[in-house]
């Protein structure tokens, strides 16, 4: 089995590492094969090792699931994971073998700095077993442990093909797995999406903060019954006035009630990973700290969209440890209205130790001039330390009238110019559209990292005026609702029929 059939496609968007290092890895020859090497069992992470026999790979799953800190962390039903498990034949053996005591339910156990931290809540058991089952089908996945800091050079021949095993043939996704930072999970239909933050794969070519992966353990089609991530419409304030704007919006605005914002948030905790909140200006809604909180607690991630400026100014006021600790792990998209803006953003993060926040800037094609852009790039280069992240989204039609928008608009963005400057860069639906972009990549790219039309994974929630539809797109039919979670049953009746 191939890498790229557990990994179905990557999302750049979103690190891991101690002195030891671990990883499920693809065995050079179907495991049960008698091979040569050092012991299977020991300390995980500290000494060479590789794990090949079903039982110990097995075990070195289950060790990750019921280790401290996924337990203690997470408070995840561990009764039922242990049920789901025993129904496995090998897995029960491994957890109730007697003979295998020494090292067997006993030696359930990880290296401090070799456990994985997955967010998930209620799905996590139902990943570990997922795991396990797979693993245990797949002849030939075997675990590769090792201590970083020993010298290669002075390794012997034995844990030298450990050493190789773990650096050349560790399995994506979970050599990126970690406890150094978490990994969220959720699981919108017969597939899970992981969230991985601190990943640096030069393999795949992904070196940045953040991947999202959807990882399915079968070759079936993906079929999701819960969106993915849900564009969700918070409030209709703005204090701004962009002629560009397709939101209908006004400084005094009307805000979604919290209780339909709840009722959303715990519908679809488990199944949808993030929810983008925007408006209107998110930051005007008097209860956006505690929707962010609120999110989190279901182990949703909301990321959310504001001004550049905006932003500035909310930072200013709000930059206690604990308020800053609130938007650790989210997106936090910046539309850009000039550099110079951008690069106070920046400063004002960096100067308060914050440079953990993750940012996106969000551009307009036709909106946005390619000048700009790539100064505010350079400006990110020079005081953030991440890559810079662009959203290029497409162009829309304004919500209010405006009479000379063909003259307003400037020249299509120049992605070439983009990517040259070393952006990590993102489309909407509309801009790979406007802008041609999968004529820029190779196919073999475009499979791996193209999301999705809009609505087939993804959907729009106006919880304002109670609606919902495929996209937040102007002319897109929008339905309407009476309780926030029957949007749910709009987006897989869409798929149904086909129409995503
Ligand atoms: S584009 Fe965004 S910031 Fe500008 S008016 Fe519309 S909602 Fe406000």
């Amino acid at each position: 089995m191939e890498m790229k059939t557990l990994v179905r496609s990557l999302r750049i968007g979103y690190e891991t590492n101690s002195s030891s290092t671990h990883s499920l890895v693809w065995l050079p020859e179907p495991r049960r094969t008698e091979l040569e090497g050092p012991p299977r069992m020991g300390s995980y992470g500290w000494e060479w090792r590789v794990l090949r026999e079903p039982e110990d790979v097995v075990g070195y799953i289950l060790a990750q699931a019921l280790c401290r800190d996924v337990r203690e962390r997470e408070r995840y039903d561990f009764p039922m994971l242990l049920e789901l498990l025993a129904e496995d034949g090998v897995c029960r053996d491994v957890l109730i073998r007697p003979e295998k005591e020494e090292y067997g339910f006993s030696a359930l156990r990880i290296d401090h700095a070799s456990e994985w931290i997955i967010r998930g809540y209620a799905v996590v058991p139902q990943f570990f077993r997922d795991l396990a089952e797979w693993a245990l089908k797949n002849e030939r996945v075997g675990v590769a442990t090792g201590n970083d800091n020993d010298d290669p050079e002075a390794l012997s021949e034995e844990e030298r093909r450990a050493y190789e095993l773990l650096h050349e043939h560790a399995i994506a996704p979970f050599k990126w797995l970690g406890r150094d930072r978490p990994t969220f999970i959720s699981k919108p239909g017969n597939y899970y999406l992981m969230l991985f933050t601190g990943v640096w794969d030069e393999e795949l070519g992904v070196c940045r903060e953040v991947v999202r992966a959807r990882v399915a353990f079968h070759d079936k089609p993906l079929r999701p019954e819960w969106p993915e991530s849900i564009d969700v419409k918070i409030t209709e304030q703005c204090p701004f006035d962009c002629w560009f704007c397709f939101e209908r919006r006004s400084r005094d605005g009307p805000h979604c009630r919290l209780k339909d914002y709840e009722d959303l948030v715990g519908n679809i905790a488990g199944h949808t990973l993030e929810i983008a909140l925007g408006g209107g200006d998110p930051l005007c809604h008097p209860h956006c700290e505690e929707m962010v909180d609120m999110a989190k607690r279901y182990g949703v991630i909301p990321n959310f969209t504001t001004k550049d400026i905006s932003w500035y100014r909310y930072l200013r006021e709000h930059n206690s440890p604990e308020e800053l600790e609130r938007f650790r792990y989210l997106g936090i998209g910046l539309s850009l209205t000039s550099p110079w803006n951008l690069e106070k953003v920046l400063k004002l993060t960096a100067g308060l130790g914050a440079d953990f926040l993750y940012y996106v800037l969000h551009v307009i094609n036709r909106v946005h001039r390619t000048e700009d852009v790539l100064e505010a790039i350079e400006v990110w280069k020079e005081t953030y330390p991440s890559y810079p992240k662009v959203l290029v989204l497409g162009f829309k039609p304004p919500f209010c009238p405006v009479e000379d928008v063909e003259e307003r608009l400037v020249e299509p963005l120049d992605i070439e110019k983009l990517r040259e400057a070393g952006a990590v860069l993102m489309f909407d639906d509309l801009a790979i559209r406007q802008l041609g972009v999968e004529d820029y990549v190779p196919p073999e790219t475009w499979r791996m990292f193209y999301q999705g039309r809009d609505g087939e994974y993804t959907m729009f929630i106006d919880l304002v005026r109670m609606e919902c539809a495929r996209s937040s797109m102007p002319g897109e039919e929008r339905y309407p609702i009476k309780k926030a979670y029957e949007a749910i049953d709009h987006f897989r009746s869409w798929r149904e029929r086909g129409g995503a």
